[in-house]
């Protein structure tokens, strides 16, 4: 790359030409890196503010190559405003969601209903036994009322604890540094479970919205630790697939899951715990966070003994470029 074709922030000054900006930092190094790896690149939905009104970019570079020769002569950046079409994309993306807690919903007013009935039936008993003073039996019917209040509030406590955490971040921060942030909430419960926590994060990864991944990532440490109750090893990696997404796997060391619950795994109230021990909602609730980024979550066993979830984010309409 010649300083003739990027002299100084050259680049980034032509950039910031029809911005409030008057220098778009950064640029001249992405273009740099795309005229001397001969790839070309794209960066979507980049943020430009214009009289206070913010609009949202793509942005491509590409290497003109030289004849007969390794290296760019130049290259092109090609500007298109993808503003109308990102929003139809969050909007789309909102109604998916809304579409996902519709189902959610139903689904918590179903498992409510079961408790809640059972108990309307054990009062009714239990004031009939008061009724013919047959004093004895209306402890045993409120044993059963607290038992099924007991399912009933850690489903809304679970629920409440999910809307807590999920207050959405707008920020953009590298995947790795949410990882960290979401073991690093798990560590006392691991060592306290002799689980060891390896790390393999593929460098260079891209800043992505954080919104609810943190909550995705504690529910995998979770899962893991529960599933190594006599200690094991949680490997959490990170990597780019190609240039379309990014992954990020959790793999442990416990028993694997039946292979005729793959399926149901990722269902509300699917639960293979015993009672009172789980809800079921952990790995319902990753699935619809990654859905707003349009990424998926997937779960397999390993031959070596364990399980490895795997959640596969697109890198289109979620990252910043200049990260
Ligand atoms: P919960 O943990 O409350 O049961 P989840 O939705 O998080 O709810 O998990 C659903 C089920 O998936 C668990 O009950 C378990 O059977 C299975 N599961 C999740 N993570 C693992 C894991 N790491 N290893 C084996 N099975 C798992």
């Amino acid at each position: 790359m010649s300083n003739l074709i990027c002299p100084g922030d050259y680049i980034d000054k032509s950039l910031a030409r029809g911005t409030d900006e008057k220098v778009w930092l950064g640029w001249t190094e992405q273009f740099r890196s795309v005229l001397s790896s001969g790839r070309s690149r794209t960066f979507d939905e980049v943020a430009y503010t214009l009289k206070g009104k913010t609009q949202l970019l793509r942005i491509t570079c590409t290497p003109l190559p030289k004849k007969n020769a390794q290296g760019a002569v130049g290259g092109t950046v090609l500007i298109e405003d993808v503003t109308q079409d990102a929003n139809m994309q969050r909007q789309l993306a909102e109604a998916e969601r809304l579409a996902a807690l519709g189902r959610l919903a139903a689904k918590v007013a179903h498992e409510l209903n079961n408790p809640m009935d059972g108990i309307l039936r054990y009062v009714n008993l239990a004031m009939r036994a008061i009724e013919q003073e047959k004093l004895e039996k209306p402890k045993e019917y409120l044993a059963q009322c607290r038992e099924g209040l007991m399912r009933m509030m850690q489903i809304t406590s679970e629920l409440l604890e999910f809307s807590r955490r999920t207050r959405t971040s707008l920020e953009y921060v590298r995947i790795e540094q949410i990882i960290e942030d979401a073991i690093k909430s798990m560590e006392p419960q691991a060592d306290a479970l002799n689980v060891r926590i390896l790390r393999e994060y593929g460098g260079n990864l891209p800043a992505i919205r954080s919104g609810n991944l943190f909550q995705v990532f504690c529910n995998l440490t979770k899962n893991a630790l529960d599933a190594m109750p006599n200690g094991g090893e949680l490997q959490v990696s990170s990597r780019l697939e190609g240039e379309e997404a990014m992954v990020v796997e959790f793999q442990d060391t416990g028993p694997g899951f039946a292979p005729e619950d793959a399926e149901s795994l990722f269902e509300p109230f699917f639960t293979t715990r015993a009672p009172g021990e789980g809800t079921g909602l952990g790995l319902a609730i990753c699935r619809d966070i990654l859905e707003v980024y349009h990424g998926r979550i997937t779960a397999g066993n390993v031959p070596e003994g364990g399980s490895v979830f795997t959640v596969l984010l697109p890198l289109k309409g979620n990252l910043i470029a200049n990260s």
